[in-house]
């Protein structure tokens, strides 16, 4: 049985100011039937953990290094992330693959450097709107799963997320079948390389322009275990019913 998983990705988005956006969803949504994961910019990662308290919902990073402390400015490495009250990594996102280079070695190598911390790993993968119209689709999302996650994966600590890169902030989403047909993929990749007992106990998230209005359809699609969210995560009434579906689901 996959716990349902709504994940919350802030981005470079939100000061102090944005956490009583938090007070709002650990009062409706502080113990949800589905597991809830908030993943703030790095500075507010601490002030939003003691903030949540005992309440049901999770708090993550947005990435680490694959180091756990040295010479390197402006990172931060997964043993921080945990000593701040996260839980969990988004890894390989697309934004941090394009923006900052990172290719599936280095993702494969910070979740080493997470797994090794006592953190779950959030692995993105997701085609661009080029690599969908020339069919490559499976290919490249293949290519992701085999160079991003690494061997000593569990059920318990890997999430793997599906989010077409032209579907994220765009207002734009692959058709019912399409991510169906994604998450079943997926699926059957991850159960050829870890065996079905693993393979069947990582959840599934899909992400890409993700709201209330169109998260219980999504849900209804087959290995959909959840959603990562963007924009949508910012405000507690549209990621509370957001949750709201996945309960339903
Ligand atoms: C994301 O950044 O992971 C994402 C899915 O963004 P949005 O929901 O805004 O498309």
């Amino acid at each position: 049985m996959r716990v349902k998983l709504a994940a919350g990705n802030w981005k470079m988005n939100g000061t102090r100011a944005a956490l009583a956006e938090v007070d709002t969803l650990v009062a409706e949504h502080g113990a949800a039937s589905v597991e809830v994961l908030l993943c703030p910019p790095a500075t507010l990662l601490g002030a939003m953990a003691e903030r949540i308290g005992d309440a049901q919902i999770a708090v993550g990073g947005q990435t680490c290094h694959p180091e756990a402390s040295g010479a390197h400015t402006g990172d931060i490495s997964a043993e921080m992330l945990a000593d701040a009250g996260a839980t969990y990594v988004i890894l390989g996102h697309s934004e941090r693959r394009a923006d900052h280079g990172e290719s599936n070695d280095m993702v494969r190598a910070q979740a080493r450097a997470a797994l090794a911390a006592g953190l779950k790993c959030v692995i993105c993968v997701g085609e661009t709107e080029a690599e969908r119209d020339a069919a490559n689709t499976l290919d490249i999302i293949s290519g992701q799963l085999a160079g991003s996650i690494p061997d000593l994966s569990t059920g318990e600590s890997l999430v793997v997320a599906y989010e077409p890169v032209w579907a994220i902030g765009t207002g734009r989403t692959p058709t019912l079948d399409q991510i169906g047909e994604v998450h079943d993929y997926i699926r059957a990749e991850l159960e050829r390389r870890f065996g079905t007992g693993v393979g069947r106990s990582v959840r599934l998230l899909y992400g890409g322009s993700v709201k209330p209005s169109n998260a219980a359809d999504i849900f209804a699609v087959s290995n959909v275990d959840g959603a990562l969210v963007g924009g949508a995560s910012l405000k507690a009434a549209d990621f509370g019913g957001i949750i709201d579906a996945l309960e339903q689901a």
